[in-house]
């Protein structure tokens, strides 16, 4: 028997005291710092630390805005594949795939219901859907709330998150702008609220169209708002673009927003416009 063999088994923490960590902490895009997942979840994904404001899904949007009892309208809605079209990957197959693993059938859900007791129409577009883009459903999605708020003399309140219009579907995604424009002119004929909510991002086709129509433009904090991105135009002007270029607080201190409002905070903010636009 030699003396250094380790006759005995080196000590072992019993099972139930280890603790599992991986996949509970991340590293907060904003500020660096370590973050507790639950914290995050629990302060409606926003950094406790430096506000840093993370996407959230369609759902999640739905149900900090709105009042309990909301219901969902045009859920049978559902993109074809007119163009055909194949580029890494086939837009048939992701158009097959995306519902089961992102839960919803396209880039936005409506959902007809109240804010703070105030009757309200409310698209909110979702970007794990082929980032959030336009496409002639959601075209056709936000103009059937428009024409619902009309009907129902509601206000209307769109929620976008999406890098522009989908290029799958070409010339039809561009139509879009068009077609949902001329559908808020009859909702601003009725004299209806239109409260346009900007988060992070909210860039091209939809920047360019009916998420700077609103009677309110309201961005979440350090959310990209644009039309192009910010390399594109640095290699159109040949110029470096200035610090927070294209951020919200960058918009409204330039007034292309009115104004920019914490996520805690903006069902009671949209609620109090409402009800000055409304009553
Ligand atoms: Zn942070």
């Amino acid at each position: 028997m030699t003396w250094f063999k380790r006759e005995k088994k080196p000590i072992e923490a019993p099972d139930e005291r280890r603790v599992v960590t991986e996949g509970l902490w991340i590293k907060c895009s904003g500020c660096k710092e370590p973050l507790w997942k639950k914290d995050l979840e629990g302060n409606l994904q926003v950094c406790p630390k430096c506000s840093y404001h993370y996407k959230i899904s369609a759902y999640e949007r739905i149900n900090i805005l709105m009042d309990a009892g909301w219901t969902e309208h045009d859920t049978t809605l559902h993109s074809t594949d007119p163009l055909e079209f194949k580029a890494n990957k086939a837009y048939k197959e992701s158009l097959a795939s995306l519902p089961k693993k992102v839960g919803v059938r396209e880039a936005v859900v409506n959902v007809a219901g109240t804010v703070e007791g105030l009757p309200v129409m409310l698209s909110a577009m979702e970007y794990n859907f082929i980032g959030g883009s336009m496409g002639s459903v959601v075209g056709e999605k936000i103009t059937r709330a428009i024409e619902r708020a009309i009907e129902n003399n509601s206000a209307l309140v769109v929620v976008s998150c999406s890098g522009g219009a989908r290029m799958q579907e070409g010339a039809l995604s561009l139509m879009q702008m068009a077609k949902i424009s001329s559908a808020l002119a009859h909702l601003d004929k009725k004299r209806l609220p239109y409260v346009s909510v900007l988060t992070d991002p909210t860039t091209g086709g939809v920047s360019a169209s009916f998420a700077m129509l609103g009677d309110l433009n309201i961005a979440e904090p350090g959310a990209l708002i644009g039309f192009a991105g910010p390399r594109v135009i640095e290699q159109t002007i040949r110029q470096k673009l200035p610090d927070g270029f294209q951020r919200s607080e960058f918009l409204l201190e330039h007034g292309m927003v009115d104004a920019i409002v914490h996520r805690k905070d903006m069902k009671a903010f949209i609620g109090k416009s409402l009800r000055w636009l409304m009553t």
